[in-house]
């Protein structure tokens, strides 16, 4: 495996964007990279804390406010209640299913959205978010994920 290199990288990426590659912040990358689950903030957290015991809730929130606003990583606001991100920032769609809470990815073609009544506005961010019901849950099987 290519880890070291992997790691080595992620820094050389970070410093290129601005952003001091504290270890943290490289582990939240490093898992949102690798994990595309679209995962809370709380997700990543316990993910991470048993492999760095002192490791702090605040210092994950940090590390995401920080690479979300370096735009590395983008926070998906499709659930009211809790962030989400995601280490894949072009424009995409996403689809979260309502029985297993999943987030898909799907790509959209965000040129050909009709927007004219926002001529003269100057749009920021466009964010897409479907919801309903994954394939796998419809097929009514076992539950797979984790819920919500
Ligand atoms: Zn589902
Ligand atoms: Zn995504």
């Amino acid at each position: 495996m290519r880890i070291v290199k992997f790691a080595e990288d992620l820094k050389e990426f970070l410093r290129s964007r601005g952003v001091r590659p504290s270890y943290v912040r490289l582990k939240v990358l490093q898992y949102l990279l690798t994990e595309k689950t679209h995962p809370t903030a709380e997700e990543i957290y316990r993910a991470l804390v048993s492999e760095i015991p002192t490791l702090s809730r605040a210092s994950v929130y940090n590390a995401l406010a920080v690479l979300s606003e370096a735009g590395v990583v983008q926070a998906l606001t499709i659930e009211r209640h809790e962030g989400r991100y995601d280490a894949k920032v072009g424009e995409h769609g996403h689809f979260q299913c309502e029985v297993c809470g999943r987030v898909y990815d799907f790509s959209v073609d965000f040129g050909s959205l009709r927007h004219e009544a926002l001529e003269g506005f100057l749009v920021k961010r466009r964010d897409l978010y479907f919801r309903g019901i994954c394939p796998e849950c419809q097929k009514g099987g076992e539950s797979h994920g984790k819920s919500g």
